[in-house]
């Protein structure tokens, strides 16, 4: 058996198609949605996520201000700084692009965002909504997760669900999530016992762990649907062998560039599951569209508009 592609990149464009419509509506009728991102110091790989965050926002119509504190600012600045895009009417969404530097008092920065513009979900009153399956705003990569299950046709109501991780950015949520879409959820971490006999009874596996290939092809049941969230850089070639050695036009590509980007789940997995994100291709493009759908979202709830018929709409409630 070959699984299906939950493809993260066709789904985003679906996606976009329709928050693009809802945006020219909403620009029509004087409520255009604005994000503002905050971009704290140098960092290259953090200026990569913004910059594409942002250059979505321009492809979708969203307003967009970029702030660019430099790498020695004080947490009372950054303080400062959230307070005025709280008090920003025009802005919907405040991002603040994590790592913060060390002198910075990241928990305090978060909790100080406004919970109707955290787009990002990561204030205790948006967990604390999805806690209790109230509407709000939730993190983008489990909401992402959910977009790619439900529009790939992965039946979830009464599943058995296996998450693997337990951060409060993905783990969490995402259990919180399919629990609310009436799975049976089983979260497992580092101190689980028996993985692979946990991971096998999984109808719905969610990976989510850090750790480059580290579910077995032989732990999946047979059709199981297999979200991919790992987002891991292999360098080494004997791992790259371990990885890719029934997949030699990967290893071919991995031997070109010295580098490869796999998932947590081996890429063997492919001939056992029934239905799999890709990494890369998977849920990556998927945390994006969802900060664009919860910046949407956050203009809706604030300015009282009705929410919006499209499905994802459908993540937070019960
Ligand atoms: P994290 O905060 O490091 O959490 C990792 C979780 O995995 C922890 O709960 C940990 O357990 C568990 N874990 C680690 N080793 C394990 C093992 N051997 N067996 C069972 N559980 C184990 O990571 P995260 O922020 O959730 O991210 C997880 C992965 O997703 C990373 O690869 C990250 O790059 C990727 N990611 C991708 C996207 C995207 O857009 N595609 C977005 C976010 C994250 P303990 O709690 O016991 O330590």
């Amino acid at each position: 058996m070959t699984a299906r592609i939950l493809d993260g990149l066709k789904i985003r464009d679906q996606i976009f198609a329709e928050l693009k419509g809802e945006i020219a509506a909403m620009t029509a009728s004087g409520t255009r949605p604005g994000l503002a991102a905050v971009l704290v110091g140098d960092n290259p790989a953090s200026q990569l996520y913004v910059k594409s965050k942002i250059a979505a926002c321009e492809q979708l119509g969203i307003a967009s201000w970029m702030h660019t504190p430099p790498a020695t600012v004080s947490t009372r600045e950054m303080l400062q700084l959230v307070d005025d895009l709280n008090g920003d009417p025009a802005v919907d969404g405040i991002l603040i692009q994590l790592p913060l530097p060390p002198q910075v008092d990241t928990k305090l920065i978060l909790e100080s965002v406004d919970p109707a513009k955290d787009v990002d979900g990561f204030h205790p009153m948006n967990l604390g909504r999805l806690v209790s399956g109230r509407p709000g705003l939730v993190a983008c990569t489990p909401a992402g997760c959910m977009e790619l299950l439900k529009r790939g046709n992965i039946p979830i109501e009464g599943a058995d669900a296996v998450v693997l991780g337990r951060s409060d950015i993905v783990g969490k949520p995402m259990s919180l999530l399919l629990m609310h879409a009436n799975a049976t959820v089983t979260i497992c971490h580092s101190k689980t016992r028996d993985l692979p006999g946990t991971v096998r009874r999984a109808d719905i596996i969610v990976a989510a762990m850090g750790k480059a290939g580290y579910v077995a092809a032989d732990w999946i049941k047979p059709g199981a649907a297999v979200i991919d969230v790992g987002t891991n850089r292999v360098t080494d070639p004997a791992e790259a062998e371990r990885l890719f050695r029934n997949m030699p036009e990967r290893l071919e590509k991995f031997r070109a560039k010295n580098s490869a980007l796999v998932g947590d789940v081996h890429p063997d997995a492919i001939n056992v599951a029934g239905a799999l994100t890709p990494v890369p291709g998977g849920v990556g493009p998927m945390t994006i569209t969802m900060l664009m759908s919860n910046t949407v979202k956050a203009a809706r709830l604030r300015r009282g508009l009705s929410a919006t018929k499209r499905p994802q709409s459908s993540v937070t409630a019960r």
